[in-house]
């Protein structure tokens, strides 16, 4: 299908809502498939409720979720502008020519005499649609109400046989007698056009050859038909997407928890996650297949495997997609993310993982020397041992953890070790807190369980001072250590193991401990395990 041009119409009076943005994701995914064109058009006629702050918002969920537009606001495009409310002239030339050539008439009936014939035909349980009264009013008539300043709206001429019928791309064939259909109103008398008028008018004239929209938008299809056959243009083809739906079958509202994209946003839910979880919501990849990245959903969006069943919003479905999604993200993309959620937490982050202390410059050689080997661990080299070096050692071996360089590798070693069990980027910030600053609680629960015997403040304590002296500190050495003291200490490993997590971590579940050691790295490690210690013996005296 050559030169495809397919539209995204949001109204800016409200946030993108996820339905919205699954609407729009169809019609990028249908263009790009195609090799199309993805016009964004703001439909901002509703003066009273449109926000130019909302339009901002909706655009910026729109990048956030990766669905670039080819023409519309920011971008510009031959066929603009792309505002509604900057294309009223145009609205007014149209319907000129409807009513020039008959298929549009003023109607004069003021609000309140319709409200009374609406009122009558209720009482006596007729459905009621425009009755016609201003349909057949003669020219002079017409001319003498004019002149008499009489304010009218113009409605469309509907013919009274006949069906308006169209095959709908999801659908099928859809096919609705004219004589239901009333006499809508294309502009309002204050000139205002109306959802129908802007509509077409803007896709004949953007050349939109796929009308892409929700279910909702179904029973407005046959007007606009009627419209377009008015006006002598090509008719578009249509294609409406089912209803979204929440777990009780109703359809999906602020009741059944966040619906605006940002809300995700906020909530750690990753961009592409929530793309492939919308893609889903009607469409079925070719195999049953859940995962799909964007590039692959490009090559294999088709209409007709989308299907017209509601679809059921399922948060639990998001949340396994999100994981899935976090855990496969590639270090580049994962690393910056969680910087920007630490930063929005408050933490006090550099370019690297703690605030640490810089070091200072111009030091003499020591006499030794510690380098990072291979995942950050430190390797003490000493070339002289005197008895005044021991000193400088330990303070060197402090400015050194607290090098910037060497934060970063802590803090990226503690980001990977998170990804792997990580739901949400929020994970990072709560039960991964430690990992990022000194500044954490004992989960309760933890504390329960892990750290029932009283002997455990001297063991954490022992442990502590084992791990400041050994030579190396990565995870098989640590190991090595703790084992060791349990082993003379009669104790179990698991007892000393679980209690120094929650030392460690606040937290009773957590990565592999010794790999938690060497991330956090051995300055830290020993501060915490003295800082429960202390805890254990005195718990009143606060966490930290
Ligand atoms: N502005 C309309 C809406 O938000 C778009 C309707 C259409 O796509 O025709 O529902």
């Amino acid at each position: 299908m050559a030169d495809i041009r397919v539209r995204f119409a949001p109204s800016p009076t409200g946030y993108l809502h996820v339905g919205g943005a699954r609407t729009a994701l169809y019609n990028w995914l249908y263009a790009r498939h195609h090799g199309g064109v993805f016009i964004l058009r703001i439909e901002d006629t509703d003066v009273d409720r449109s926000k130019p702050e909302l339009e901002t918002a909706i655009l910026e969920s729109m990048r956030w979720l990766g669905l670039a537009w080819d023409e519309g606001p920011e971008v510009g495009g031959a066929h603009g502008p792309y505002r509604q409310s900057e294309r009223q002239e145009r609205y007014r030339q149209v319907v000129a020519q409807l009513e020039k050539s008959g298929a549009a008439y003023p109607c004069f009936c003021t609000a309140e005499e319709l409200q009374a014939r609406r009122a009558h035909a209720e009482a006596e349980h007729r459905a009621w649609k425009y009755d016609g009264a201003c349909r057949h009013l003669s020219a002079d008539e017409i001319a003498r109400r004019r002149s008499a300043g009489q304010s009218y709206a113009l409605r469309f001429r509907v013919p009274h046989s006949g069906t308006t019928a169209f095959d709908d791309q999801v659908f099928g064939r859809i096919e609705v007698s004219n004589a239901d259909i009333e006499d809508f109103v294309l502009a309002r008398s204050d000139g205002h056009p109306t959802y129908h008028l802007g509509v077409v008018a803007d896709d004949l004239d953007m050349r939109v050859t796929d009308v892409i929209r929700g279910a909702d938008h179904l029973s407005n299809t046959p007007k606009q038909i009627l419209m377009y056959r008015a006006l002598g243009a090509t008719v578009p083809r249509f294609a409406h997407l089912p209803l979204i739906l929440g777990p009780d079958k109703q359809r999906l509202s602020k009741r059944h928890g966040a619906t605006a994209v940002g809300a995700y946003r906020d909530q750690g839910v990753l961009p592409e996650a929530l793309v492939n979880f919308l893609a889903l919501l009607g469409w079925t990849p070719p195999g049953g297949k859940e995962i799909v990245p964007p590039e692959e959903m490009v090559q294999s969006f088709e209409l007709s495997a989308v299907s017209k069943s509601n679809a059921v919003f399922d948060l639990e479905k998001l949340a396994w997609m999100n994981a899935e999604y976090l855990r496969h993200l590639p270090r580049e993309r994962l690393l910056p993310l969680v910087e920007e959620e630490l930063r929005k937490e408050g933490f006090r982050i550099q370019d690297s993982g703690f605030s640490g202390r810089r070091p200072e410059a111009g030091r003499q050689d020591p006499g030794f020397r510690i380098q990072d080997s291979e995942g950050g661990n430190q390797k003490l080299e000493i070339r002289n041992q005197k008895p005044e070096v021991r000193d400088e050692i330990a303070e060197v071996r402090r400015q050194h953890a607290a090098s910037p360089a060497h934060e970063r590798e802590k803090f990226e070693r503690s980001v990977l070790l998170l990804q792997t069990r990580a739901r949400s980027l929020k994970d990072f910030v709560q039960s991964g807190r430690a990992f990022f600053s000194d500044e954490f609680d004992y989960d309760p629960e933890a504390r329960k369980k892990f750290w029932k015997d009283a002997a455990l403040a001297d063991y954490l304590d022992a442990l502590a001072a084992r791990l400041e002296k050994a030579e190396t500190f990565d995870a098989a050495e640590t190991e090595k250590v703790l084992r060791g003291l349990a082993e003379e200490r009669n104790l179990k490993a698991g007892l000393l193991i679980n209690a120094s997590r929650v030392a460690l971590t606040g937290q009773g579940v957590a990565p592999g401990l010794f790999e938690v050691m060497a991330a956090l790295g051995r300055e830290r490690v020993v501060a915490r395990l003295h800082r429960a210690a202390a805890f254990l013996r005195n718990p009143s005296a606060g966490n930290n």
